[in-house]
Order: structure tokens, then C-alpha cells, then sequence
């Protein structure tokens, strides 16, 4: 039996200055799930995530909460009643409290009441010997790790986070985001988390809502819509994308890299070829000294390297095309730094190509 979602917002719209920053969301969530709303800043990811915390109210639409109205037309149900957690970009401690008042301050008894539960979650994040510290005397990745907590103490039921980890350096932050989801997922709580980082989304999520100009504009798990992107700003938003140009006849395109089959994409239509850097090969087979052997296939093309950099994990290699001069980008996961001039056979990885209209 599916499990029957803990949040659902239904086709909620925010009116703002006479446009729609939200335009006809829908989404649920179900216990247990993290669900992430990802796109470009600006989208109305925030937005959207106030209204269902109560804190703003939607012009069309409803939110209910296990099956039962918190807000439409004509109710409306004030944030505190909503059994929801908030973990907000710009969180504040209490100042006067000290850390373990700060993790007790929603929770009934306080601190007195709740202490092995505080101290718990103050040992989960490696805070455990903060507890009678005040929130000036630790550093903003501490005072973030103490809000965490703070928000995680009272078990919501949901939780909604906007962009919690900003503010974190970056080997801090996957630590931190790991020991987030660990909790999470064992008290069983619903997640919303808001990100335009994708590494964000596709490291937290269950279920990824790709939103653009205040809709969803695709809606599955990571590796779906990493690899099965609706339109090229979907491909663009993930990674780096390299663009192939072609004209469909038969259902088939010529391009410098060999033949591609384009079904459902009209004779002259023009068609954009999509493939992610990681997945551009540099022909080493064709390359060597002597006499470079001629492709005889038509599948690969050749290219003169621009410009090519060390990126830690990888190299990137900029190419500039025989064919028509547009520029590629391949990484290559090695040490690969060939000089300026080099001219390199190229092949696409056919089954990473996406091909949209043009
Ligand atoms: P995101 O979180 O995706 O970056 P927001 O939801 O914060 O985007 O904002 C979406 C759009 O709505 C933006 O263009 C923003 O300027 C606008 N907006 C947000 N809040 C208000 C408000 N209170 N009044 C007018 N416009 C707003
Ligand atoms: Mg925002």
C-alpha cells in the first residue's frame, strides 16, 4: 500500500506585484522523504516553503497536513498549530540562552525535562561538550549545528528547511548535511529542503522538484532527472552541458560525430545534440605518434585543445572544432593537461547524448 503523504501542497499560486512567483505548485511529501525543491534563485522556492510553514499565505490553493486542511480560501491555520520544523537560512539562537536552553527552549519541561535527548543530539553533531556554552562563543558552523538541533529536538512530523547549509565551509557542510539526513530519516520525518546547489539535491534527495519561473518543471528521483532531463535548461542546471548542432531529415541528424536518430522531430527542424562534459572521449585510439590513422566511421570529429586545467579530481580540456570552430568540453578523470595546439580525435558517449529541439 503506498504510504499516504504527511504534506500536500496542492496547486498553490502566490500573487506578487501583479505576476505569479508561484504558479501552480504541487507536491507531496510522505513520511520518511526528503524532497527537495531545486532551481535558480529568484524561482519561488522560498516562497513557497513560507507558505506552507504558515508564515505567508498562498492567493490560490491548499496545504494539508496528513490528509487534513491547514490552509485554503477560507481556512487558515497559524504556523505554531502545524506540528512543522523550520531550519531557515538566516536562523538565530537566543543570545541569553546557552546551548542546551537553546535545543530545550520548544520542548515541554525545558532543558530539566529533556536533558538526555539534548545531550543526544548535541553528541550527534559533535557538540556534546557545548551544552553550557553561549551562542557567542561558538562559530557559525556551531551556531548552525545548535539550530539543527534546536529545530530537529521536538520531532516534527515535517520539516522544512531552506537552504540550512549555506553558510557552512565545505568539508563541514557534507559532514553536517550526512548527520542531518541520518536524523531525519530515523525519526521518520517528512522533508521539504529548499537548494539551487544540485550537488545539494541530488546528495539529500529522495525526490527532486525542479523548479523554474514559479512551476515544477520535472519531478523524480536524482539519477532520473540527472539522466533523463525534460530540456536542455534541465541537462544545464545539473552540470555543464556541450551543445552539437543539427538539422533532423527522416528522423535521423548528421553531425560530425555520426548519425543520430531523431524520431518525432520534423524534416528541417533544427536539433540540439546534449552531452555533459564527463561524457565527451578523447579518442586515444586514434591519437599516437606516426601517421595518425583516419577515422573511417564518421563517429568521431577532431578538435585543437584551447586550453586544458587541472581540477583536482579531473582535467578539463577545451576544444576548438575542425568542423564549425564551437567549442567542447570534455573532463577526463587523470591527469591530462595536453598543450595548446594539440589536435585530438573526439567521440560522444551515444547513450549520454540527450537531443532536444533547437
Ligand atoms: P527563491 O527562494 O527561489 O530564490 P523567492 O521565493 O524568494 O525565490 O522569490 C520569488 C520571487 O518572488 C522573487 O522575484 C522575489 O523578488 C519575489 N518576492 C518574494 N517575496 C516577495 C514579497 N514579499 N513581495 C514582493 N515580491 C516578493
Ligand atoms: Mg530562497
Amino acid at each position: 500500500m503506498p504510504i499516504s503523504p504527511r504534506l500536500e501542497i496542492d496547486s498553490i499560486t502566490r500573487h506578487f506585484d501583479g505576476r505569479d512567483v508561484v504558479a501552480g505548485v504541487s507536491l507531496q511529501v510522505a513520511p520518511g522523504q526528503v524532497t527537495c525543491l531545486l532551481g535558480p534563485s529568484g524561482c519561488g522556492k522560498s516562497t513557497t516553503l513560507r507558505i506552507v510553514a504558515g508564515v505567508d499565505r498562498q492567493t490560490t490553493g491548499r496545504i494539508l497536513v496528513d490528509g487534513v486542511i491547514v490552509s485554503d480560501d477560507s481556512q487558515y491555520m497559524p504556523p505554531e498549530r502545524r506540528g512543522i520544523g523550520l531550519m531557515f537560512q538566516d536562523f538565530a539562537l537566543f543570545p541569553h540562552l546557552n546551548v542546551g536552553e537553546n535545543v530545550a527552549f520548544g520542548l515541554d519541561g525545558g532543558m530539566r525535562a529533556n536533558r538526555s535527548r539534548v545531550l543526544d543530539l548535541l553528541d550527534r553533531v559533535d557538540l556534546g561538550g557545548f551544552v553550557d556554552v553561549y551562542p557567542h562563543q561558538l562559530s557559525g558552523g556551531e551556531q548552525q549545528r545548535v539550530a539543527l538541533v534546536r529545530a530537529l529536538a521536538p520531532r516534527p512530523a515535517i520539516m522544512l528547511m531552506d537552504e540550512p547549509f549555506s553558510g557552512l565551509d565545505n568539508r563541514l557542510r557534507d559532514d553536517i548535511r550526512d548527520r542531518t539526513l541520518g536524523l531525519l530519516k530515523e525519526e521518520n520525518t517528512a522533508v521539504l529542503l529548499v537548494t539551487h546547489e544540485p550537488d545539494e539535491a541530488m546528495r539529500m534527495a529522495d525526490e527532486i522538484a525542479l523548479m523554474r519561473d514559479g512551476r515544477i518543471v520535472q519531478q523524480g528521483a536524482p539519477y532520473s532527472i540527472y539522466n533523463n532531463p525534460r530540456d536542455r535548461a534541465a541537462a544545464g542546471f545539473f552540470s555543464d552541458i556541450n551543445i552539437v548542432r543539427g538539422t533532423s531529415h527522416g528522423a535521423l541528424t548528421e553531425t560530425p560525430f555520426g548519425q543520430f536518430l531523431t524520431p518525432g522531430h520534423a524534416d528541417g527542424a533544427p536539433v540540439e545534440i546534449v552531452i555533459r562534459p564527463q561524457h565527451l572521449r578523447i579518442d586515444f585510439d586514434r591519437q599516437g605518434h606516426g601517421p595518425k590513422p583516419t577515422p573511417t566511421d564518421g563517429t568521431a570529429a577532431r578538435g585543437v585543445v584551447k586550453r586544458a586545467r587541472f581540477m583536482g579530481r579531473e582535467s578539463l580540456v577545451e576544444f576548438v572544432m575542425d568542423h564549425d570552430g564551437t567549442e567542447l568540453r570534455a573532463t577526463v578523470p587523470a591527469v591530462f593537461l595536453p598543450k595548446p595546439g594539440t589536435a585530438l580525435w573526439l567521440t560522444l558517449r551515444r547513450d549520454r547524448c540527450f537531443v532536444f529541439p533547437a
